[in-house]
């Protein structure tokens, strides 16, 4: 970890801030990798996170908060941490699919690098952002490793019938709230309108995949797509996305354009169309000695953004440099994947 971050250092993605700035500090410490390994599994359970967050929040002494945003279906706790008071919101929201986990021991780790140290480089950062993580928004399903939320009720549209909601695709704002089903969609959505956050970052796992030049894909993003969506809107979540890009890249990642629909109640979208910079982003399905690697890089897309939100250079990136990242390729051939399947966002 250590390494890539000197190395994002290096190539400015992971920026110091300038002189211009406020009590700038000399450089991103080492200690903001400093997580202890055994902080949270790679698959965690919604009380294993509840522990770590616990032990989060009592590290950074109360700098990470932590928070409830609403239930589950089954009444499990929908977890909220937040760190800093600076007036730009970022919000990341991890497994709202069940059974696409690794978004969640990322944030994790980005909560304690962001809290626990408190150097001079921490301070600045915490002055200029407040961040919002829900950590394991779809508890019900990762009990059960399962993509929907459990609600035996379930039925229509975006449903598992007799299993439950897919939770990513009830965030339509035109929607009335109190018409949503879905109780964890409808936690994020009250959560959005109360802190209305400029950045959006949702973290899902898709299959496998290969990239244009044949390696293989091991990360997919996408911005809103919706055409209810503002030009500023999207404009916004493309650099966004080109940040993205370029720190995971940098960071070892293959990256590709996912191939996401318009429909409004796709997270993606429907952030973007209340105005958000909101971007999508798919860790591959890769094999268990490349895990780490699938953390590391969620893990780096949540620094690099911070960073460059509380820099401004988020929003110096090229936006029509999102039309260069390459189109997701074709299945890899051969591979045994759950998440294997189309539309996995
Ligand atoms: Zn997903």
């Amino acid at each position: 970890m250590r390494g890539k971050l000197v190395v994002l250092l290096a190539a400015g993605l992971i920026a110091v801030p300038s002189s211009a700035q406020a009590a700038p500090p000399a450089a991103v410490p080492p200690t903001v990798q400093s997580a202890p390994a055994s902080l949270i599994p790679a698959r965690p359970t919604p009380a294993q996170v509840a522990t770590a967050l616990a032990r989060v929040a009592k590290a950074s002494d109360g700098r990470v908060r932590l928070g409830i945003i609403g239930r589950s279906n089954e009444g499990r706790a929908l977890r909220l941490a937040t760190i800093g008071h600076g007036p730009t919101r970022l919000l990341y929201v991890t497994q709202q699919h069940g059974d696409e986990p690794l978004g969640t021991p990322a944030a994790v780790r980005a909560l304690w690098a962001l809290g626990v140290p408190d150097t001079a480089w921490h301070r600045w950062l915490r002055s200029r952002l407040t961040i919002d993580v829900v950590v394991q928004a779809n508890p019900d399903g990762a009990v059960r490793n399962q993509r929907y939320n459990h609600d035996p009720s379930a039925s229509g549209d975006y449903t598992e019938p007799g299993v439950g909601y897919d939770i990513n695709r009830f965030h339509n704002p035109l929607t009335p709230i109190e018409d949503n089903p879905v109780p964890e969609s409808r936690a994020v959505l009250r959560h959005w309108q109360a802190t209305h956050p400029r950045v959006v970052i949702d973290y899902h796992m898709q299959g496998r995949y290969l990239q244009p030049d044949g390696r293989e894909t091991t990360a997919s993003l996408l911005w809103p797509t919706s055409p209810l969506a503002s030009d500023a809107a999207v404009t916004a979540a493309r650099r966004l996305a080109v940040r993205n890009y370029d720190a995971m890249t940098l960071a070892g990642a293959n990256v590709s354009r996912y191939p996401g629909g318009d429909y409004e109640g796709i997270a993606r979208n429907a952030y973007g169309i209340l105005g958000s910079a909101s971007l999508l982003i798919e860790l591959s399905d890769l094999p268990a000695d490349q895990v780490e690697l699938q953390i590391r890089t969620a893990f780096v897309s949540m620094l690099a953004t911070a960073q460059g939100a509380a820099d401004g250079s988020l929003w110096r990136a090229d936006p029509a440099r999102a039309d260069t990242i390459p189109a997701r390729g074709p299945s890899l051939p051969g591979a045994a994947s759950a998440l294997l399947r189309a539309d996995a966002a």
